[in-house]
């Protein structure tokens, strides 16, 4: 007698929208199990959370995923992420989009986002180029990778991203690879449970523009190229964490501290100052007299 047993990730994909955009071997499918697979680890109710993405392949994750969620425009997943979570604090708010959305046209966004230490997790799938918008370059690009817009091969300083989000002032800075699934899920469900701005950065294939492109081979070759160059590092140093041309790769999770989310220091501003108004209103402690004290 055979038994099957259905998928436990199932159920939380909108599998009427099946098959999905991405193509084979892309590696943002791959993200999206280990983060079904770490809400579910996490014991985390799903009707608590919302999820939110920009444009490009990796914002078709908001649409496949049966949670509440919110398709966004080009680069403003932060900004609609913030609103919902100042209009309603006890949603856990998880933004999800790739490379070039978060960090290209949404770069302000970003900064800003882990300055103020909003209380957001923010997924970053990142396959070094504009995935549905003709891989171009993106912030993320390594020099001299070619892309549909730099046919000569990229020569921008690239983005070192989980440095950017440490030294904007991000509480949680992680960074693993589609080949690392298990640590991957296991940071996700970390972060899910911390506060302030949580950024996980995901290295991915894109086989159809940025490995054919480059002449790199496929997603296999790529996922044992994540294999063989990647060096796990805890807790190291930001500053040490570029990515360089078929360079060495460092994954793991880099920074994990307490800052004061943007709500609790704006809670704490104001209690400060409506105190400061009212001594100024009733007058300093000597003054405060009952009625008839002070009456000859
Ligand atoms: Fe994935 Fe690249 Fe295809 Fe987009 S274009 S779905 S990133 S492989």
């Amino acid at each position: 007698m055979s038994s099957q047993c259905e998928n436990p990730v199932k159920k939380f994909l909108r599998t009427d929208r099946m098959p999905s955009i991405w193509c084979p071997g892309c590696g943002i499918g791959t993200s999206v199990n280990c983060f079904v697979r770490a809400l579910m680890d996490s014991g985390m109710d799903p009707s608590g959370m919302a999820i939110v993405s920009g444009i490009g392949c990796t914002g078709r994750v908001a649409g496949y995923l049966n949670l509440d969620s919110f398709h966004t425009t080009h680069g403003r997943a932060l900004p609609f992420a913030t609103g919902l979570k100042l209009a309603n604090p006890e949603l856990n708010v998880v933004v999800y989009s790739g490379d070039g959305d978060l960090t290209a046209i949404g770069g302000n966004h970003f900064i800003h986002a882990a300055r103020r230490n909003m209380d957001l997790l923010c997924i970053c799938v990142n396959n070094l180029t504009y995935g549905m918008t003709g891989g171009q370059v993106t912030p993320t690009t390594p020099t001299p990778a070619i892309a549909s817009t730099t046919p000569y091969g990229a020569y921008e300083p690239t983005f070192n991203l989980p440095h950017l989000a440490a030294s904007s002032g991000a509480s949680f800075v992680a960074r693993w690879t589609v080949f690392h699934v298990r640590q991957l899920t296991r940071t996700i469900e970390e972060a899910l449970g911390r506060k302030g701005f949580r950024f996980i950065e995901i290295i991915s294939p894109c086989p159809t523009l940025f490995l054919r492109r480059n002449r790199l081979g496929d997603s296999v070759d790529e996922m044992r190229f994540y294999r063989d160059n990647s060096e796990i590092r805890n807790q190291c140093d930001t500053r040490e964490t570029e990515i360089a041309y078929r360079g060495k790769i460092v994954v793991g999770k880099f920074v994990d501290r307490t800052r004061p989310t943007w709500r609790e220091a704006h809670a704490a501003r104001h209690t400060e100052a409506l105190g400061a108004r009212f001594i100024q209103w009733v007058g300093p402690e000597d003054d405060l007299r009952a009625p008839d004290e002070g009456m000859a």
